[in-house]
């Protein structure tokens, strides 16, 4: 069957290519990171109202969510956006 060099082989082919691919993926989402953090922590406070539909973010919000910028119902509907945006390519797996 197969001797260990076969499977070596392939592992070393796939594992360049799936590296780099992989590292930029990093990439990109430690600079998308570090660049949320560098805009969210000079105000730690966060807004007093919602970026999208201008409502009063409460207090007690801003304080949980440091430099946020949506209230509860915009920042919701945004995260259930995102879900379905990032998993919408795995549901058609099944
Ligand atoms: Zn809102």
């Amino acid at each position: 069957m197969l001797d260990g060099r076969g499977i070596e082989d392939i592992h070393m082919a796939t594992g360049w290519a799936g590296d780099g691919a992989v590292h930029e993926q990093i990439d990109a989402t430690i600079q998308d990171a570090i660049a949320r953090a560098r805009s969210g922590l000079p105000r730690g406070a966060g807004r007093l109202r919602c970026e999208d539909c201008d409502a009063p973010i409460p207090p007690a919000r801003r304080k949980a969510v440091p430099g946020v910028r949506l209230c509860v119902a915009c920042q919701e509907a945004r995260d259930r956006e995102q879900a379905a945006a990032g998993k919408g390519s795995r549901h058609r797996l099944r």
